[in-house]
């Protein structure tokens, strides 16, 4: 996050009001152990809690109440849980209509290798850099004759602009070393064409920051043989969907990844994974990837100190294996290891 798009949430009595999704699938679950762990770092949030999805649909015959609406224009800030999108049929995704009407334009997903949890690779540190906005998630597709679909992928030099512009101010603020422009130029010769052209031009203004470019395909074979040759990547829209979640693989999987989706006037953090229907309801879900995205908003109140201590106790309790869920193999709950958090962040003061 940049210092620029930080947003002084409104405060009521003196305590910050934002607005909360917990969403569908396993949402609830994992939003009710973040809100626990932030209660435990002591700082007051006034929480608006609003319905969306398809848990809204059943209840009020709309995915996206205005309620819903009203609160995230009165707040500019949210924590969500998962909002379920069907395949093929329904209703177009409610995070992308949320991301596209309050103009959340840089997708955030700092992905970090933990002590304690086995993978291929340690000291993974990578910061995907999505963009939010546009590419092939414009919604426009048609049918031009039976059998024929078109779907339209749209590129703009000002997302594209706004976005590198993103990730670089992002790169100088945190002292990261290199922004690695992700794309499919090659075949794509106007659209990522343009999308590299405008990273291009903004990784001018920034020469302490080393600037690359890798074909899609190539960077996704590089990051599972070699992760640590990138460190902030920069992507449009569908590729950083994609390269998110196989980033996800390299720390340990969709539990423990956190997210952000920041615009200029707002913002909205999410875990990176999605609904989890599989598990949804089984007290199963890792909460990691939940309580994470509730330490980001910390650090966008301005409560920087409470975030660090979210950090250092989830570091532990991983660390420590002894309370794991089951996607990490262990056999805890949703609920015994956001106890094993907490005890952990109790025991540990900032
Ligand atoms: P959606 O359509 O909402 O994106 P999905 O099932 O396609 O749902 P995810 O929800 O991201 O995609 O889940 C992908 C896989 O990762 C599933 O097997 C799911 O159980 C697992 N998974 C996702 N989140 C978690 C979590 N918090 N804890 C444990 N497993 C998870």
């Amino acid at each position: 996050m940049t210092k620029n798009n930080r947003l002084t949430a409104p405060h009521r009595e003196g305590i910050p009001v934002v607005t909360l999704i917990p969403g569908d699938g396993v949402g609830p679950e994992v939003i009710s152990a973040a809100l626990e762990v932030i209660k435990a770092t002591g700082v007051k949030i006034d929480w608006d809690r609003q319905a969306a999805g398809a848990g809204a649909l059943k209840r009020f015959g709309n995915p996206v109440p205005d309620e819903l609406i009203k609160s995230l224009t009165r707040t500019g800030v949210a924590l969500k849980g998962p909002l379920e999108t069907r395949v093929g049929v329904g209703y177009r995704s409610i995070n992308v209509f949320l991301r596209k009407t309050f103009d959340l334009y840089a997708n955030l997903r700092p992905t970090l290798s933990f002590k304690g949890v086995h993978t291929p690779f340690r000291n993974v540190d990578l910061i995907v850099v999505r963009e939010n906005t546009e590419d092939l998630y414009s919604g426009i597709e048609h049918e031009v004759a039976p059998g024929v679909v078109e779907s339209i992928k749209v590129i703009t030099a000002r997302a594209s602009r706004r976005i590198a512009k993103f990730a670089f101010e992002y790169a100088r603020a945190n002292h990261r070393k290199s922004v690695t422009a992700i794309h499919k130029a090659n075949i794509m010769k106007l659209s990522d064409g343009l999308f590299l052209k405008c990273a291009r031009a903004v990784a001018r203004g920034y020469p302490e920051i080393r600037y690359q470019e890798q074909i899609v395909d190539a960077a996704c074979m590089r990051l599972v043989t070699a992760p640590s040759s990138f460190d902030i990547l920069l992507l449009e829209n569908l590729y950083g969907d994609i390269v998110s979640d196989l980033c996800a693989g390299l720390v340990g999987g969709l539990g423990l990844v956190p997210g952000a989706n920041y615009g200029d006037k707002g913002a909205i953090f999410e875990a990176v994974h999605g609904t989890a229907p599989d598990i949804a309801g089984k007290g199963l879900a890792n909460p990691i990837a939940a309580i994470l995205s509730g330490a980001m908003l910390l650090d966008y109140l301005s409560r920087p100190a409470a975030a660090s201590k979210i950090r250092a106790a989830t570091g532990a309790v991983l660390r420590s294996g002894r309370v794991l869920t089951r996607d990490l193999g262990g056999k805890a709950s949703t609920i015994e290891m956001t106890a094993a958090v907490i005890r952990a962040l109790v025991r540990k003061p900032a």
